[in-house]
């Protein structure tokens, strides 16, 4: 079975390059995919700091090329191409892309999950200067500043009680008068002096210069329109928006079962419910979608897919 890969990895992000490099490291002939260049989410995040041992230089675009050329020393080979089609049932697994097709005994789908974006004018040019959508990620760096979550969801309000702990001020900004939030998280929001509320409001504009500055609010009810500058002293603020989040499994639909929200449900091994098919990382039903995380699931999908090859494919 000479074009035939032992595994493939669909997608290079923290849990795709670890997946590549534990399958490479078992002398796995591996091959992983990535659509247009490696990191996923992680190369717009500009300080990594809580990913253990990434203290020099701990920049998302730093941690992703030290991890290529780890997967690298290992013979893995990675090719950039955008998959349309896979067939995943029969014992060889095909994954058809614009470029070619990719034969494989496993697969590890690890294609990530993106941030719902706001799609105002100047939010994906301040991203990681101002504009996040992690606080686990990038709270710590709005200590004693003002930040302002936009969403009203259990996600923006529980993660609007974590930026409390750090900034001086946080305001939650959300479209209607009431909140998406289970009452319990509602409750805690609504206790904390730290939080206040702006309704019925969207962000119409994200401003700065390299950095954020200011935001334009549009108010859905009047169709007023306010904008927010940074105090003067500070220069800047945080915008945190939690609208969503969307996992890149689209191409997976009606071939392995994913759950209401389109994220893979998998075993503690990472298995789907496909025979050969591993998910790791932030396409996966899970807790917690972190660096950290990722590279764990990527390890053990990895680490299963050898083993389910052993059980599968010995003479
Ligand atoms: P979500 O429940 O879909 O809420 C998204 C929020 O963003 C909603 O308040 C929505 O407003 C708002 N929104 C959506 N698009 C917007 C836009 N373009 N502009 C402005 N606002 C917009 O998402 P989530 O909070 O990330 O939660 C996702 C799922 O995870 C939910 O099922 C949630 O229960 C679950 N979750 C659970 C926990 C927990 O149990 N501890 C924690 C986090 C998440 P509207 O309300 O007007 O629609």
């Amino acid at each position: 079975m000479e074009n035939v890969y032992d595994v493939v990895v669909v997608g290079s992000g923290p849990a795709g390059l670890t997946a590549g490099l534990y399958a490479g490291r078992a002398r796995m002939k591996t091959l992983v995919l990535e659509k247009e260049k490696a990191g996923g989410q992680i190369v717009t995040t500009e300080e990594i700091e809580n990913y253990p041992g990434s203290v020099k230089d701990p920049t998302g675009p730093s941690l992703i090329a030290r991890m290529v050329e780890q997967v690298e020393s290992f013979g893995v080979e990675r090719v950039t191409d955008t998959i349309n089609d896979v067939e995943l049932e029969g014992k060889i697994k095909v994954l058809k892309g614009e470029n070619g097709e990719y034969k494989a005994k496993s697969v590890i789908v690890a294609t990530g999950a993106k941030p719902r974006l706001l799609g105002a004018p100047g939010e994906k040019e301040l991203t990681g200067k101002g504009v996040s959508y992690c606080a686990t990620c990038d709270g710590a760096f709005f200590e004693d500043f003002e930040v302002y979550s936009i969403g009203g969801g259990d996600t923006a309000v529980e993660e609007s009680l974590f930026l409390s702990k750090f900034a001086r001020k946080v305001t939650i900004v959300h479209r209607r008068d009431e909140l998406r939030a289970a009452k319990s998280i509602q409750e805690k929001a609504f206790n904390n002096d730290k939080i206040d509320f702006i309704w019925n409001s969207e962000v119409k504009e994200v401003k700065g210069d390299g950095i954020v500055e200011g935001m334009v609010l549009r108010n859905r009810e009047t169709g007023e329109e306010t904008e927010i500058k940074a105090d003067e002293e500070d220069g800047t603020f945080g915008i945190f928006v939690f609208i969503g989040y969307i996992p890149q499994t689209e191409l997976f639909k009606g071939k392995i079962t994913l759950d209401e929200r389109g994220y893979i449900p998998t075993d503690d091994n990472m298995k789907t419910n496909i025979d050969g098919v591993f998910a790791a990382g932030d396409c996966r039903v899970k807790s917690l979608r972190q660096v950290v995380t990722a590279t764990a699931d990527g390890a053990i999908a990895a680490t299963q897919a050898e083993k389910y090859i052993e059980h599968n494919f010995s003479e």
